[in-house]
């Protein structure tokens, strides 16, 4: 059984993060198959590699479009892919553009969109997607029973384990663009701080809340950030307050967020913000006040000042490494 994946692709037109994990995920449903859409001449880039990330086939479109006209060639090229191969489900990442893509796909094919996904499985030849909902009040799993599953899937700890390679056979297809379309003129990521590792699909994060106090004292959270190797996230307060820009924020309007690991620091807990990164494998609090919300969903808490706390934790991950 047929699995459609869209890719991800870097501005340099590379498999961004997400293809891995979203082939891991096609794998245990059935037989991965790539989409990638390209501007003229850059497939070469990317479709070989992705055959050792599971992909069996690559449907690979190069078309002008590309990179100047958003999703509509993503639909264009996973239309043309499903009518080819007929897949139990089609599978895109859960960014905007993913989501966008999937309810205009779901539009076109007749389908049905489930989004925010955190894991899949095959159940009596249905695909079964497990979501958390109501801000991550609870975990639910469904069932499509009407037309095509369109799954948005999130990044993050549930499906660990990648796919085996295979062998990413590239099958070139045209596509062409119907319709009106609006076109991006100016379109740039928002860059990363250097040295900083990407929130989005980070092992390890550490973030920090209105408790560090000021921009400057946040430097703190950087600091057990750079001693764990883990990306840094902050809650909405602490990015309103200015401490961080908003590309920091964890939550229900900023990232979702699901590492190994996440440890909050002058985090309350709020709804929000949990909504962003409960389903962390181990969460880790540190917060001066013992009734903080964030306990409830804490595998470890640490009732204390984190300008107490934190450097002495510091200082006792460097001893353990040398
Ligand atoms: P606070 O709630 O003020 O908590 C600060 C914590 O720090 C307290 O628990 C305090 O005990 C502790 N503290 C203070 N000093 C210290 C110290 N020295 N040492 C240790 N602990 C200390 N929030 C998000 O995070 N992400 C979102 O995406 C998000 N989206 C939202 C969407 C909507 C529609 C709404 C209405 C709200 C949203 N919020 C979001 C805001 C959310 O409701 C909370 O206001 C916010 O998460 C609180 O941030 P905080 O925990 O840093 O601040």
């Amino acid at each position: 059984m047929n699995v459609l994946v869209l890719i991800d692709l870097t501005p340099s037109y590379q498999a961004a993060k997400s293809a891995a994990h979203l082939l891991a995920a096609a794998s245990r449903l059935g037989r991965p198959i790539a989409v990638v859409v390209t501007p003229p001449g850059r497939g070469d880039d990317v479709a070989p590699r992705l055959g050792a990330l599971g992909a069996e086939e690559v449907f690979l479109a190069e078309c002008p479009e590309a990179g100047t006209t958003p999703v509509l060639p993503q639909v264009a090229a996973l239309h043309k892919a499903i009518t080819a191969v007929s897949p139990i489900a089609v599978l895109v990442s859960s960014s905007i553009d993913g989501r966008d893509v999937a309810g205009r796909l779901a539009v076109r094919v007749g389908g049905a969109g489930n989004y925010e996904v955190v894991d899949v499985r095959l159940q009596d030849d249905r695909v079964v997607a497990t979501s958390s909902v109501f801000g991550g009040a609870y975990t639910v799993d469904s069932v499509i029973d009407a037309g095509l599953p369109i799954l948005t899937i999130q990044q993050g700890q549930a499906i660990e384990q990648g796919a085996p390679a295979a062998s990413g056979r590239v099958i070139h297809c045209e596509i062409s663009i119907d319709g009106p379309a609006a076109v991006a003129e100016d379109l740039a990521e928002a860059p990363l701080v250097e040295g900083r590792i990407d929130l989005k699909g980070a092992a390890k994060v550490v973030s920090g809340g209105r408790g560090l106090g000021s921009k400057e004292s946040f430097a703190l959270v950087e600091s057990l950030a750079d001693t764990l190797s883990a990306a840094v996230g902050a809650s909405r307060a602490a990015v309103d307050a200015g401490y961080v820009p908003q590309t920091y924020q964890v939550g229900q309007t900023g990232t979702t967020v699901s590492p190994q690991l996440y440890v909050a620091l002058g985090i309350s807990g709020a709804i929000q913000h949990r909504a962003g990164m409960q389903t962390a494998k181990t969460i880790v609090a540190i917060n001066k006040d013992a009734d903080a919300p964030i306990f409830e969903i804490a595998d470890f808490g640490i009732v204390g000042d984190v300008f107490t706390v934190v450097p002495q934790l510091i200082d006792e991950i460097e001893a353990r490494k040398k």
